[in-house]
């Protein structure tokens, strides 16, 4: 939904001056607060003015500057610098008339509609929007910790230091060195983004360190892009391609009528989808089902050990199982799965009334833990906060994702889904639609232009 067509649906719902918007609070402007000023709730609180500017909106955010997550591999790489996440609220004041307070949320009460902050205030709210993304449950990997992540085994997941001295520890990596990056299990923030940051490493290290290696040890035996994504492996990084996934790509050209039913296997390398690689790869992926889960680190040691082995590397790059944002967990927003539900139309939490919850933290059914899927929420979510303080009911939603992911800096691809409410569920209503296995050359190159327009383009829609 772009703003053209959100300021349609603003209007439809609040049929101008005849719905005021009201506050529970006698005589006084709505207010709405919002815990956390990253995709979901900066989104959120700019949409929500668009939509009706006399609700107040107060943007509660721990840190002055958001450090973005989305394209923050490439810093790993040198192809930008730390400085380049950064994203300033100056827009959301002085444009949208947000007001932002620096500061950090320690807890709420629910009935008397309050929510205080480390330093010492307290704000009522009509409604309380939440969107404080993620937790990284380091200790969930037996020898791992924070403390190991701030200083030799960074993880990065949360874009910050941590970015910075895995981008050093990459570049002094000894030549025929390895990477070593464990990947999270279901569900978490990126699905795509483990496989892209190993793309990109090994990408660099094609041109400054041709023989060093990088391996993903891995508790799952797929993710999203999982074919277009080691396709893009196949041909940049003389990675041999696992024969079930032979099987894949066959049955998907067949589907897609690219091949007859004679052709299989030997197409894919004759009609050059693949390459037959005969030397060493870049790049390995132990699966879950090949023993790629891992049990323990030995940070002193540089080792880690999967169900396979024992597996010693230069740099080790950990993303942990990760839950919701630990304010959610403290304000009792989730459930035994460490994620908050909530009532699909609208974002409101299951478990308390008037609190929304967005992005990652939330419980969205088939919709990936992403950027662009906390954007829309957050629209979505706008307008239902926005109807709901004029007495009105919200629209039927739709929800939408895009995400793009490099295979190396000219080697683009995307997945993109719609999604709607079925029995209840955020249900894909649009089927998986990636590049397909045999886009030509020039639409690779386009899918990189698109992937680094897209992110100008949607860090604008969010914050400027
Ligand atoms: C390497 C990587 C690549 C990615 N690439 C993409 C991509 O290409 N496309 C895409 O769509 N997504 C991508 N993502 C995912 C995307 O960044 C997240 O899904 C998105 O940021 C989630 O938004 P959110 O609002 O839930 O959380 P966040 O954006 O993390 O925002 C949470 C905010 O809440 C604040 N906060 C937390 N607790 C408190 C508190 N108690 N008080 C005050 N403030 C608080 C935090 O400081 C933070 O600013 C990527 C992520 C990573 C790590």
């Amino acid at each position: 939904m772009n703003r053209r067509e959100f300021l349609k649906f603003a209007g439809a719902t609040s049929l101008a001056a005849a719905f005021p918007v009201r506050s529970a609070f006698a005589g006084a402007q709505p207010h709405v607060v919002v815990v956390g000023g990253g995709v979901g709730g900066a989104t959120f609180a700019k949409y929500l003015k668009m939509a009706d500017k006399n609700i107040k909106v107060t943007l509660i955010e721990k840190n002055p500057v958001y450090i973005r997550p989305y394209g923050s591999s490439e810093v790993l790489t040198g192809h930008i610098q730390m400085k380049d996440l950064d994203v300033t609220y100056d827009a959301l004041k002085s444009r949208y008339g947000v007001e932002m307070l620096i500061d950090t949320v320690v807890g709420f009460d629910p009935d008397k509609k309050t929510v205080s902050t480390a330093g010492g205030k307290s704000l009522a709210y009509d409604r309380l929007i939440v969107s404080p993304g993620i937790e990284l449950k380091y200790e969930a990997i037996e020898g791992y910790s924070e403390a190991i992540a701030n200083t030799k085994v960074p993880s990065g997941w949360i874009p910050g230091a941590q970015t910075q001295l895995l981008a050093d520890q990459i570049k002094s990596i000894p030549k025929g060195g390895t990477f070593l990056l464990v990947a999270p299990p279901n569900p978490y923030r990126c699905p795509p983004g483990p496989y892209e940051r190993s793309a990109l490493v090994a990408e660099w290290f094609k041109k400054h360190n041709p023989t060093a290696k990088v391996l993903i040890l891995d508790p799952k035996d797929a993710f999203v892009t999982d074919t277009t994504m080691q396709q893009g492996w196949n041909r940049l990084y003389g990675y041999k391609m696992p024969k079930s996934f032979e099987e894949k790509f066959v049955e998907e050209l067949r589907k897609f009528k690219v091949f007859s039913a004679q052709e299989g296997v030997d197409a894919l390398y004759a009609k050059g989808i693949l390459k037959r690689n005969s030397g060493p790869s870049m790049i390995s992926w132990v699966t879950g089902k090949e023993g790629g889960r891992v049990l323990k680190l030995d940070a002193a040691n540089m080792t880690v050990e999967a169900e396979n082995g024992v597996h010693k590397a230069d740099v080790i790059n950990i993303v942990p199982p990760m839950v919701a944002g630990t304010i959610a967990q403290k304000m009792g927003l989730t459930d035994k799965s460490g994620w908050c539900p909530i009532k699909r139309e609208s974002f409101e939490s299951t478990v308390h009334k008037d609190v929304h919850v967005l992005g990652d933290s939330s419980i969205a059914d088939a919709m990936p833990k992403s950027g662009f899927s906390a954007n829309t929420q957050a629209k979505v979510a706008a307008l239902a906060v926005a109807a709901s303080l004029k007495g009105q009911q919200p629209g039927i939603p739709s929800w939408e994702n895009t995400c793009y992911a490099l295979a190396g800096s000219d080697y683009g691809f995307f997945v993109a889904d719609v999604f709607a409410l079925k029995e209840g569920k955020i249900t894909n209503v649009s089927g998986h639609r990636y590049l397909p296995l045999n886009a030509s050359e020039a639409q690779i190159r386009l899918g990189a232009v698109y992937q680094q327009a897209w992110m100008k383009s949607f860090t604008d829609d969010c914050f400027a």
